[in-house]
């Protein structure tokens, strides 16, 4: 049995893993097999990371913390977790493999998606003028025309903060009235390089290497028309990935996991949750591995009460046990 498991490779996962190494708490990691590295293996260049003046790539940032989390001993696995059960003092991990990993503590760092519009072109074209992050590539589009899609608070955010690089930000929204805040439309409203697009959707983004425009249709009379622009930001909302634990630990109106106050407490024992899955606010990637941080410290304390309290410290020729449940 580990003493922490912890799932997600962001940067919440590997802080804590860093965190947790360096207390000798020998942490086994999960990243996904396919989406390992989280959020910024999608960003180019990262230029808000303290520690980086000249800037560094989002994929070699999580390189450098993975590299920095296994230094000091984690262990990472890359497979999905397919179920968890997180009651009672031990919990198991159950892998698309088919392996069982059991622990006394779980640290559940999946962090959340970017909603998609589902459309081929935005697929295809993701890094290349499609992207999910004003802050992150918004500095990319001096002097050009982009278009942001959506209607709620994100999206007039990011439209908002785009204007201070590019000439001229469209709101492509499917309906005639926004669904953000009062201030953050009227924010918008009053932002001479912002023009509303109402009811259109966009169905297809144009360009062979890079973006070049989008495919609007008219949702009140169904016609379709061309928008020439370098740069699309899909800003229509955010989902923390909770599907593996909805049904086992308390989530908020948000649909993140509730956590307590400012600690990573879940609302089941020896469960810390930390990043993107409980944040429905900031997400950034400093944010995130700050968290990361206190949760490591978190399970720390857990883990000294469980031994002041008489739990058996797992036996370190376990570490490595695992059940094959094929
Ligand atoms: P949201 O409020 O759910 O708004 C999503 C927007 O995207 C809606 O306008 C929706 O259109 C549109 N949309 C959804 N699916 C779409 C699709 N497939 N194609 C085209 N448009 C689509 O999400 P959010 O703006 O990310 O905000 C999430 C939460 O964070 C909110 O509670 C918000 O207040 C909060 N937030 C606050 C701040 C702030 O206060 N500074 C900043 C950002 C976010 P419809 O309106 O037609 O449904």
């Amino acid at each position: 049995m580990r003493q922490v498991i912890i799932i997600g490779s962001g940067p919440a996962g590997f802080t804590a893993a860093i965190y947790a190494a360096r207390a000798n708490l020998t942490p086994l990691l999960i990243a996904s097999s396919v989406e390992a590295g989280g959020e910024l293996m999608n960003t180019t260049e990262v230029e808000n990371f303290p520690g980086f003046p000249e800037g560094i790539m989002g994929p070699d940032l999580m390189a450098k913390m993975q590299e920095q989390a296994e230094k000091f001993g984690t262990e990472v696995v890359y497979d999905d977790v397919t179920a968890l059960d997180l009651a009672g003092d031990v919990k198991t991990v159950t892998l698309g493999s088919g392996a069982v990993h059991e622990a006394e503590s779980i640290v559940f760092a999946t962090g959340s998606a970017p909603r998609k519009i589902g459309i081929e072109g935005e697929q295809r074209l993701s890094g290349h003028g499609v992207s999910y992050c004003a802050t992150c590539d918004g500095f990319f589009f001096r002097e050009q025309q982009i278009a942001v899609v959506g209607g709620g608070d994100s999206a007039m955010e990011e439209a908002t903060f785009l204007t201070k690089f590019a000439s001229k930000v469209y709101v492509i929204h499917r309906r005639e009235e926004l669904r953000a805040s009062k201030i953050m439309q009227e924010r918008a409203f009053a932002n001479e390089k912002i023009e509303f697009v109402w009811n259109s959707e966009i169905i297809d983004i144009l360009g062979g290497d890079s973006v070049t425009g989008v495919l609007l249709r008219d949702t009140v009379d169904g016609s379709t028309r061309e928008l020439p622009l370098t740069g699309v930001f899909v800003a229509i909302g955010n989902d923390p990935r909770t599907h593996l634990v909805h049904d086992q630990l308390d989530l908020t109106e948000h649909g993140t996991i509730w956590v307590d106050g400012r600690t990573s407490r879940t609302s089941q024992p020896g469960v810390f949750a930390a990043g993107d899955v409980v944040d429905p606010t900031y997400r950034q990637a400093v944010t995130a591995a700050a968290s990361g941080t206190t949760a490591a410290l978190d399970v720390e304390h857990y883990l000294a009460a469980r031994a002041d309290a008489g739990a058996p410290a797992p036996d370190a020729s376990e570490i490595d046990g695992l059940t094959d449940a094929a």
